[in-house]
């Protein structure tokens, strides 16, 4: 992938929906099976298809069988050697027996790389998650939906201010660092390259934005095809290695040790926000999704998270945007105060997306969440 639009040799013009279109028509719609990759968030996926009547399958890897086996939620699992053999014709078509529709989540973006080559229906919109794969493009969509951002620098010898430095692709935050000048920025650079945190390559394509000071909320929404309708599902704020470490040493000895903060994701926790902050979130949503439906037909489908930080002055800045299920959203299972609110059960993202399935199948509107 690179930044100017290309990711592994595929335009996000050029998915094409006429395969998994088409196996979607042999399909038995009254034995649906939900498949998806064993990490991120399959857990919330797996057990919301159960939930809604569903078949389960997890595809997943030696290493990580154990959670799969651990929790029951996953009617058969198919082990793999590497997450990029779910490409492979062989096991495409053994999912295709089983009338599998597979959810796609942040492991998808990490791991594979072009979803172009599932011919399985695959829930959502490809072109948009290879739109969210490439940073300029994600910044584009925010700010043709009029959205407030940091600002980037091109070059780290434009810092003028304190930023913080981050890589292409879906990282979890992994060898992100914070510098305040350009020769702040070189000197950390080659102190993360020496302990390996990242390498020279990450250090190129550096993307360098400015840092905003404030609370960190990620909302994870849903564009309803079906219901012609955006809902918040939930709210979370993350849990990183190792800035949020950094709080419980005294400052004498942050100061001696010359600690510098990285953002490694450990885990997430639920946060409820201060209600008159919602109409900025939802007007955001709302914008994000218009625009959605220009830069990628028909539009979002599903599940998307925004990234945000509050300022002091509550004013709301938006820093990324994933056309997909978000790992955050698992503090959503059973619910969170917002989709209690909305449905009056218990409802999260994985959920979610299979009650659209459901709706769907019933309304004959299968086609309409394969893009
Ligand atoms: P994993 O399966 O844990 O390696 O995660 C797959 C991708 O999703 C990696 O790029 C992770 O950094 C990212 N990811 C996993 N869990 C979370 C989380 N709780 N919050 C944000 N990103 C995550
Ligand atoms: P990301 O991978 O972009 O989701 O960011 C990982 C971590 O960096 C999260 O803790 C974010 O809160 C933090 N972060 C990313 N961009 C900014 C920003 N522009 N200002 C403040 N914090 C940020």
């Amino acid at each position: 992938m690179d930044e100017s639009g290309e990711v592994q040799g595929v335009m996000e013009d050029e998915i094409d929906r006429s395969k998994p279109v088409e196996v979607l028509k042999g399909y038995d719609r009254e034995n649906l099976t939900i498949a998806t990759l064993g990490s991120h968030s399959a857990l919330n996926i797996l057990r919301g298809a159960k939930d809604e009547g569903f078949k389960t399958v997890c595809i997943c890897r030696e290493r990580e069988k154990i959670i799969y086996e651990s929790f029951g939620v996953a009617d058969e699992l198919i082990e793999i050697e590497d997450y990029g053999d779910l490409l492979k014709k062989g096991l495409q078509d053994e999912l295709i027996e089983k009338n599998a529709i597979i959810v796609p989540h942040g492991s998808f973006n990490a791991y594979i790389g072009s979803l172009n080559d599932l011919y399985v229906p695959v829930f959502g919109n490809r072109k948009l998650m290879l739109w969210e794969t490439v940073r300029e493009k994600q910044r584009e969509w925010l700010l043709r939906a009029g959205l407030k951002l940091p600002k980037t620098f091109e070059s780290p010898e434009d810092i003028d201010r304190l930023v913080i430095v981050k890589y292409p692709g879906a990282r979890g935050g992994m060898g992100y660092f914070l510098a305040s000048s350009p020769q702040d920025f070189y000197e950390k650079a080659e102190r993360m390259v020496k302990e390996g945190l990242i390498d020279e390559e990450d250090v190129k394509k550096a993307h360098i934005q400015e840092y905003i000071v404030g609370a960190n909320i990620y909302f994870t929404f849903f564009y309803s095809p079906v219901l012609d309708r955006i809902e918040l599902i939930a709210a979370d704020r993350r849990y990183e290695s190792s800035v949020d470490g950094i709080g419980r040493i005294p400052a004498r000895e942050q100061m001696k040790a010359e600690i510098s903060p990285t953002y490694t994701v450990i885990g997430n926790f639920p946060v409820v926000l201060r209600e008159s902050l919602l109409a900025k979130a939802l007007k955001a949503a709302k914008s994000v999704v218009d625009v959605s439906k220009e830069i990628a037909y028909p539009g979002m489908v599903g599940p998307f998270c925004l990234e945000t930080v509050f300022d002091e002055n509550a004013e709301m800045f938006v820093f990324e945007i994933s056309a997909r299920i978000v790992a955050g959203s698992n503090v959503g299972v059973p619910y969170s105060i917002y989709s209690y609110v909305l449905f009056g059960e218990p409802m999260y993202a994985g959920r979610r997306i299979a009650r659209e399935v459901r709706l769907a199948a019933k309304k004959d509107m299968l086609e309409e969440l394969i893009y």
